[in-house]
């Protein structure tokens, strides 16, 4: 394990030269920093010819968005490397390769896959993958069953609780989703304009007390090996592929809060559509996010079902209709975290583009509205919403 410090361009080139196991490492020549995200480097390391070859990511000791005043723990990029290597072994095809990583110096080198493109780009630009959400319900399936105790003998699923113990990421996930939006935080940010919608969820009771549930179990449900960090833009798609990066959120927590996260980034750029395109294609483009949440959830329980007929290690877990029964908890939970994914990307810390981009701002602050109240109807409504289907209809209901 190496002594932590920052790599430069040259020092990545050197490192990636070493550890990449590319044919010629000669041949790799230059780095480009690329990191669009808020937290990490991200170096693309070119050849000759200027094609980028593999990727070295590292993690700064700090949120590089806000700066050294917020520290981060250097940890979060070996949690980042092992959940993806673990989830790579259980789903290869739609999960990023990691080809070497180093603790020490908080760094990994993945497969360069700049022949894709960032799937919530592709959403705002109302581009369709129309298989890409029934593929990210196949990766979350196969890496969240393989994880759980359906799967994993008893012994070796806590020593993995341990290994993927990552509390400081956690923390960020457990005050920015489920704590400052319902209270008043410097973190928050939103218009003056939604005031009165901000108000409204603050003194709303029950909605807190929802919500307060959704937070415990996050805190409390070690079900499986969640990615933690789902959404639109930590995923990679090109026509008929899907790969997923960016776990450095990883932990075992609630199934449902991975299923929550990627619906509900679905759902907000169905709020945004509206406020992106012209009427007629944005209504299309709605359709086509409705029928991408159906295609989601029905890949990941139809794909969890078959692998807990067939793979189930647990014998009584693996009792017919458990595991159905067992997926229903799953869904109430998914609707719930779906709705505080909404709210937390509206008046937060971290937004989304497919709502700040929209250049009009009457209509943009619609869009946020339409969200809000959606994210607060799934929160309260999430147990009697019994299927996808009956998800669908609330959103149209909605608006
Ligand atoms: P952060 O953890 O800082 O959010 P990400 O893992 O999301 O970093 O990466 C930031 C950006 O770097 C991505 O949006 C993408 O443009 C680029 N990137 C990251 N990983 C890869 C990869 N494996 N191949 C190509 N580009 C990548
Ligand atoms: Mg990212």
């Amino acid at each position: 394990m190496s002594v932590y410090h920052t790599l430069t361009a040259a020092d990545a080139v050197e490192y990636a030269r070493r550890h990449a196991g590319v044919d010629q490492p000669g041949a790799l020549v230059a780095a480009e920093e690329v990191g669009d995200g808020n937290l990490n480097l991200v170096f693309k390391i070119l050849d000759g010819q200027g094609v980028s070859r593999v990727i070295v990511k590292q993690a700064l000791p700090y949120v590089r968005c806000v700066g050294e005043s917020w520290p981060l723990t250097l940890d979060r990029a070996r949690i980042e490397a092992e959940t993806l290597l673990v989830h790579g072994g259980f789903c290869p095809r739609h999960t990023v390769r990691i080809l070497h990583h180093d603790a020490g110096l908080a760094v990994m080198i993945q497969e360069d896959l700049s022949d894709h493109t960032i799937w919530r780009r592709e959403l705002i630009n109302n581009v369709y993958y129309p298989q890409a959400a029934g593929q990210l319900g196949e990766y979350l399936a196969r890496a969240l069953f393989h994880t759980s105790d359906f799967y994993q003998l008893p012994q070796h699923k806590k020593a993995e609780v341990g290994r993927f113990s990552n509390p400081e990421m956690c923390q960020i996930t457990e005050d920015l989703f489920f704590t400052d939006p319902y209270i008043d935080h410097e973190r928050n940010a939103y218009p003056p304009s939604l005031a009165a919608d901000v108000a409204a969820i603050r003194g709303d009771g029950a909605l807190k007390v929802a919500v307060a549930g959704l937070k415990h179990r996050f805190l409390s449900q070690a079900q499986a090996l969640l990615h933690g960090d789902v959404h639109s833009g930590s995923i990679f798609v090109a026509e008929g592929r899907l790969k997923v990066i960016d776990a450095e959120f990883g932990y075992y927590g609630p199934m449902g809060f991975d299923l929550g996260t990627a619906m509900g980034n679905l759902l907000l750029n169905y709020c945004g559509l509206p406020g992106l395109l012209d009427l007629r294609q944005a209504a299309d483009a709605r359709e086509q996010r409705l029928r991408d949440v159906r295609e989601l959830w029905l890949a990941f329980a139809g794909g969890f079902q078959a692998l807990a007929l067939e793979k189930s290690r647990d014998i009584m877990l693996a009792e017919p209709g458990y595991a159905r029964q067992f997926l229903h908890q799953v869904w109430v939970d998914a609707v719930g975290y779906c709705g505080t994914e909404l709210i937390r990307r509206t008046i937060g810390f971290a937004h989304v583009a497919d709502l700040d981009t929209i250049s009009d701002e009457a209509m943009r602050h619609q869009c946020q509205r339409q969200a809000l109240s959606l994210g607060g109807t799934l929160i309260l409504a999430a147990a009697r919403i019994p299927d996808v289907d009956a998800l669908v209809a609330r959103v149209r209901q909605n608006g």
